[in-house]
Formats: C-alpha cells, structure tokens, sequence
C-alpha cells in the first residue's frame, strides 16, 4: 500500500500565507512522490485550496472536520455533501483537540466517519491515549474502544478509511512516540481491523504526533505505520517535503 502523508494546518497561516505554502509544497514535489499526500486546511480556505491544487494530482484536498448531520439548523457546521463539492477527498475526524475542546465522543466521531462515507470522502479516524491513560496502562484499551465505534457503525465500508494514531501526550508537544512504542499501538489497531475485515492490510494507518523531518524515517519504516498525520512541521514547506520525501 502507499503510504499517505497528510498535513493538518488546524487553526494557522492567513489566506496570504496558505497560498504560499501550498505553490512551496507543490514547487517542491518537481516529480511525482511515491506516497499519497494532503493538506487539511482551515474550512475557509477550502474553495481557494481546491483552485490552487486545481490540474496537478500530486497533492489532494482535505478537511479538518465534518458535522456529524447531513444537513439543517447546525449553526457553524459544515455538512460532507458540502465538503465534496469543494473536491475534498479527506477529512480529519475524531481529532484530539475536537474531542477535548469540543466534546467530541466516540459514537459522534463514529457518525462523522459514516457522514465522510456517505459522500465520497475518505475519514481521517484519530484515535490515541493521553499521558494519565498511557502512564495507567490503559493505551490499548482507549485506542481500541475509540476505533470499535467506527467499527461498528461502518464495517461495511471499513476499508475505506484511514486511522491516525496520536498519542496526545505527543501532539504539538515536540515529544514523539518512539518507533517501538507507535509500532506496538499500529499492530494492536491492525488486528483490531482484521477482526473486522479480510482486507485490513489495506487500511492505511498514520502516527502522528510531533513527526519531523527528523523522526519521520524511522516511523515510516515500522511495519504498521503507513504514513503520518503531521501538525507543526506541516506548516513549513521544506519540513513537509523532507516527510514526503522519507515516505514509501
Ligand atoms: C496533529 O495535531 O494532528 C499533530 C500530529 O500535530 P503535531 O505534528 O504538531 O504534533
């Protein structure tokens, strides 16, 4: 399988400086990368993005959230119908930062998941323990109960989404998981997935949490990890492509 390295902007750079980054990223990938790569930038940017991005196939469009409703009285949500007309072929749900500062649970996460489906969009399904979780021991027990309700309300369709695994104790904090320990987690949701389908191995799983252009080689060559879901060091053209660059 390719390896997919998708960029989450969250709530950074102007309309200005996104413009910029994407031309940087797009001028730095001269030949085609061997991954699959996307930028999920802030929703506002999303119509300008798709021009950008418009006649080139090396870089897709992503989201960074998607209303759990299809359509309605949902003041500031953005239905996935909407999304896809904008070309967005991802879109991030169940993040940490959703679930902590917006009350996200696992079962409205699960609905996102089968909203992103529904319309043709690949989900980015987060799942990760935070630092009393992990030092409790209870790591696979949370990442496991966050995935199953995806599971088990899109098992149909489940090889059509991607999971990250961020451990949030890792998020923005420059503290990356080492290889070892994010492998561990990957094997765990691995066989998690092939309790779910026959073709589990084809379910893309991305580590993301303070990957660099540093750290990102020796991640990308776990065996489980097929890619990352990258924050701060998206923001950066070169810090991105050296990502891109150490992917397969
Ligand atoms: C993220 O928020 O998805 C993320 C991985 O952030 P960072 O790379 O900055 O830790």
């Amino acid at each position: 399988m390719k390896q997919l390295i998708a960029g989450n902007w969250k709530m950074n750079a102007s309309l200005a400086g996104s413009e910029t980054l994407v031309r940087s990223v797009l001028d730095g990938l001269k030949t085609a990368p061997v991954c699959d790569v996307a930028v999920c930038v802030p929703a506002p940017y999303l119509a300008a993005a798709q021009r950008w991005l418009a006649g080139q196939g090396a870089v897709h469009l992503g989201a960074q959230d998607v209303s759990q409703h299809a359509s309605g009285a949902y003041t500031g949500e953005v239905s996935a119908d909407m999304l896809r007309e904008f070309g967005v072929r991802y879109a991030i749900v169940g993040h940490s930062e959703r679930r902590q500062y917006h009350g996200e649970d696992d079962a409205a996460v699960a609905v996102k998941a089968q909203r992103a489906l529904a319309a043709g969009i690949t989900p980015i399904v987060c799942v990760g323990e935070t630092l009393a979780e992990r030092d409790g021991g209870h790591t696979e027990e949370v990442v496991r109960r966050q995935l199953a309700a995806v599971v088990h309300l899109n098992g149909h369709c489940i090889t059509e989404i991607v999971v990250a695994y961020e451990p949030v104790w890792a998020i923005g904090t420059g503290k990356t998981a080492t290889p070892e320990q994010a492998q561990q987690v990957h094997a765990v949701l691995r066989k998690q997935l092939e309790a779910a389908s026959a073709h589990a191995d084809r379910i893309p799983l991305l580590y993301g949490g303070s990957m660099n252009a540093a750290n990102a080689a020796s991640l990308l060559a776990q065996p489980d990890i097929n890619g990352g879901l990258v924050g701060g060091a998206a923001l950066k053209a070169a810090d991105f492509l050296a990502i891109v660059a150490a992917a397969r």
